[in-house]
């Protein structure tokens, strides 16, 4: 996940512990054992690829710890598609679904000093945005759906992903022909998130807002002052606030708050447009206008270029106007497929604590992920899953120098993904 400014601390506020399982199936019950044999290993393994993090586009060691892993479990993988990605397809018993799950490997350059005692090994890099702990959940649902390959009907595929920081991993990989290996039905994916650890936060269509930047060329000559000073005005026109005072990292620490954030209906976080940057420059003797901003209406991210456009050619500087478009070819959020949230909540909230699936409304600002270039091709759904625990000080807040995880995570992510795949694959 990239995100868009340096916060100091995120307060987790919900204080929930997995308690008494729902409607538990034996398969289900199975399930849960099995998790708690393999977490002690799976905690070893995250320890290592903290220890040894990798930046985007250089997961060497990575990769080749999770190939080794699943060609163990019997996995038929493939190694180096679109850089170091590794998938591997796990066939199961009988015919039916095929459900691709997603994980990234990368870690980030920062030379801000690692709060656990397993502290990195490679000078200015961490894993501050929990791809260590995804990756692990990753194997750990290996895992799981290996040793219940009788009880799977269908196909499961893994998707280990390089440079999700870089927001090419995944753009990398279909290029490479990921979607010509695998043929996936459905596909899902988390990121870990400053909630609870083992809450899983749910939401239909777009989890967070979109990311845009706009160009705008111009002819040399312009007057260079007056033509800022106009196209800030333009762009400051279309600016909707979030109701809340204070910096980025104070507004974003809002998204816990039970009152105004994302758990509920009412949430600030709904409706806006956060301009983000705006600057002219002249290159080679164009003059560009760039502006970066977050929008959560698809509807304008697609009206706002034709308004400002017309504007242009409204005014004195309609001649000196070339083109204007958008220079980044992504949205930045994962957009879920409403009927496969609706379903795959219903599964989560059937198989586990029910208050531990929290549906989410409104959209989160700064965040990013590239997650969307599958579902572009494949309907799917995008989760966040908790990693903080007050009582312990852990605070996951990605991109933060304080970023940990509480461990126990893994063993929540492993079990209700492991079941949540496991369920759609042998569905009809
Ligand atoms: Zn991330």
């Amino acid at each position: 996940m990239k995100i868009q400014f340096i916060a100091i601390l995120l307060l987790a506020t919900t204080k929930t512990l997995y308690g008494q399982y729902g409607k538990s199936t034996s398969t289900h019950q199975q399930i849960v054992e099995q998790t708690d044999a393999i977490y002690d290993n799976l905690v070893k393994i995250r320890r290592d690829l903290h220890e040894n993090p990798e930046v985007s586009t250089l997961e060497k060691r990575t990769s080749k710890i999770v190939a080794e892993y699943l060609r163990k479990l019997g996995l038929e993988v493939k190694t180096n598609v679109g850089g170091y990605g590794v998938v591997g397809t796990l066939k199961g018993g009988k015919k039916g679904r095929k459900i691709a799950w997603r994980a990234d490997m990368d870690a980030i350059k920062t030379e801000e000093p690692d709060v656990v005692d397993f502290k990195s090994k490679n000078k200015g890099v961490r894993h501050i945005c929990g791809h260590d702990v995804h990756t692990t959940i990753g194997l750990g649902i290996a895992n799981i759906l290996s040793q219940q390959k009788e009880n799977l009907e269908g196909t499961v595929y893994f998707i280990f992903q390089p440079a999700e920081e870089t927001f090419t991993g995944a753009k990398d990989m279909i290029k490479d022909g990921l979607f010509e290996i695998i043929k996936p039905d459905e596909i899902y994916g988390l990121h870990i998130v400053p909630e609870a650890s083992g809450v899983i936060n749910v939401k239909a269509n777009e989890l967070f807002a979109y990311q845009k930047s706009l160009e705008i060329k111009f002819k040399p000559g312009t007057n260079e002052k007056g033509l800022e000073n106009f196209m800030n005005t333009i762009l400051n026109s279309f600016v909707r606030t979030i109701k809340q005072e204070g910096s980025p990292w104070e507004i974003i620490n809002k998204i816990s708050d039970p009152k105004i954030g994302l758990t509920n209906k009412e949430t600030i976080f709904n409706d806006y447009f956060i301009l983000q940057g705006a600057r002219l420059n002249t290159n080679n003797g164009v003059t560009f206008y760039k502006a970066d901003f977050l929008e959560t209406d698809v509807k304008k991210v697609n009206s706002i270029p034709l308004e400002i456009k017309k504007q242009i050619l409204n005014s004195k500087y309609k001649d000196a106007f070339i083109s204007i478009e958008y220079s980044k070819d992504y949205s930045g959020t994962p957009i879920n497929d409403p009927k496969l949230t609706k379903i795959s909540t219903k599964i989560l909230r059937n198989r586990y604590n029910k208050d531990m699936v929290k549906q989410l409304y409104g959209q989160i600002p700064f965040f990013g992920e590239d997650f969307i270039f599958y579902q572009q091709k494949v309907p799917g759904v995008f989760f966040l899953l908790g990693g903080s625990n007050i009582q312990k000080g852990i605070s996951s807040m990605p991109h933060t120098p304080n970023f940990a995880v509480d461990e126990t995570t893994i063993k929540y992510g492993v079990q209700s993904f492991a079941a949540l795949i496991l369920e759609r694959a042998n569905s009809k």
